[in-house]
C-alpha cells in the first residue's frame, strides 16, 4: 500500500510493519521497550530525573530498570507470549547512548538470540556521532533523535547544561555543541542508510514557531519522519522552566504547528509517548504482565 504524505516507496516498504510508523500496522504488530539505560548526559528543562526520559516516553512514569541480561530474558519471554512482537526499542529511562555498554550489550545479545526482532533506539543525539558504527554493527534499523531546536539561542532556554568530552558546558555553548552533534549524527545515520525519525517537544513560547525551521532542517538531512509531541506539564513532573512553571500546548496549538509543517518532513501523528518499559500493541500496555519477578518465575 502507499505510504502517508510523500514518503518514498522504498522507505514505506521498510516501515509499514512497524507499529509506530504505520497507522495500519499498529493494530497488528506489537513493540516493547526495555529500560536498561538509566544515565543521561544532558539536562532538559522539562525533565525530572525521577521519571522516564520524556524524549520518547510519557513523563510521570517510572519504569523498572533492568540489566542487559534481564532485558534479554524479558524480550524472549514476551516474544514467546506475544507472537506479534516485532520491534524492540531502548528509550531510557535516561539516554540510550549515554549508557552505551548496557544498550549495546542488550542489542548484541538480541541480534544473536532473536534475529527477527527489529531493533530501535532513541537518543538526545549528543553521543550519537561516536556510536554510529556500533548502531550499524547490530543492524539497528530505526533511530529516533529528539531535536527541539536548530538555533542555540532557542536551545539555551531548553537545556541548562550538557556533559560532553569529560566536561560540563552551560548556556549558549552547551546548546551549540548539542545542536552540532545532533545535525552531524543525523547526517551520519542518513549516509549509512539508517532510518531516522525526529521527535520534537512543543514548548509554547519557547520553540513553537521555531519547530517549522527544525522540520525543514531535519528533512534536508534525510529524516524520514518528524514527530511533534506536546510538552506534558504537570506540577508533579517538576517542569522547571523558570519559577512560574511552563504550560504544555493546547490541542489546537499542537495541530497548528503540525499543519504549518505540512510539505516538510513527514509528520507522525499517532505516537503515544509510551513508557520506557512499554509492552504490547500501541494503545495497550501489558508491562505489568512482564515484571521482573514474573519473568524470573517463568524459568
Ligand atoms: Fe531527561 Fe531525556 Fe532530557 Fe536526559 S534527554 S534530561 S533523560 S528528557
Ligand atoms: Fe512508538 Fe511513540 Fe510508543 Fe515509541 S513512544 S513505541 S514511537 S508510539
Amino acid at each position: 500500500s502507499a505510504g502517508p504524505d510523500d514518503m518514498p516507496q522504498e522507505i514505506w516498504d521498510k516501515v509499514k510493519n512497524h507499529p509506530c510508523y504505520s497507522e495500519e500496522a499498529h493494530h497488528h504488530f506489537a513493540r516493547m521497550h526495555v529500560a536498561v539505560a538509566p544515565a543521561c548526559n544532558i539536562q532538559c528543562n522539562y525533565c525530572n530525573r525521577k521519571y522516564d526520559c520524556s524524549n520518547e516516553s510519557r513523563p510521570g512514569v517510572v519504569s523498572q530498570k533492568l540489566t542487559p541480561d534481564q532485558a534479554v530474558k524479558k524480550v524472549l519471554a514476551v516474544a514467546s507470549e506475544i507472537p506479534q512482537m516485532t520491534v524492540l526499542g531502548i528509550a531510557g529511562p535516561g539516554d540510550s547512548l549515554a549508557n552505551p555498554k548496557k544498550t549495546f550489550d542488550t542489542m548484541r545479545q538480541l541480534a544473536e538470540k532473536a534475529p527477527d526482532i527489529k531493533l530501535c533506539l532513541s537518543t538526545n543525539g549528543l553521543a550519537l556521532p561516536d556510536q554510529v558504527d556500533e548502531i550499524c554493527k547490530y543492524n539497528i534499523d530505526h533511530v529516533t533523535i529528539t531535536i527541539n531546536m536548530v538555533d542555540p539561542a532557542v536551545g539555551e532556554k531548553i537545556y541548562p547544561w550538557i556533559f560532553y568530552d569529560h566536561k560540563r558546558y552551560t548556556g549558549y555553548e552547551a546548546a551549540k555543541i548539542l545542536h552540532e552533534r545532533q545535525m552531524l549524527g543525523l547526517e551520519m545515520l542518513t549516509a549509512r542508510g539508517v532510518l531516522t525519525k525526529i521527535n520534537s517537544v512543543l514548548i509554547p513560547g519557547i520553540n513553537d514557531e521555531h519547530l517549522i525551521e527544525v522540520n525543514r532542517e531535519v528533512k534536508k538531512r534525510g529524516a524520514f519522519l518528524h514527530n511533534i509531541m506536546p510538552l506534558i506539564s504537570e506540577p508533579e513532573h517538576g517542569t522547571v522552566f523558570g519559577l512560574t512553571g511552563q504550560r504544555g500546548p493546547t490541542a489546537q496549538e499542537l495541530k497548528a504547528v503540525q499543519d504549518a509543517c505540512m510539505g516538510g518532513a513527514n509528520l507522525m501523528r499517532h505516537c503515544r509517548q509510551c513508557r520506557a518499559d512499554a509492552v504490547g500493541l500501541l494503545g495497550e500496555d501489558r508491562s505489568e504482565e512482564f515484571t521482573l519477578d514474573k519473568i524470573e518465575a517463568m524459568d
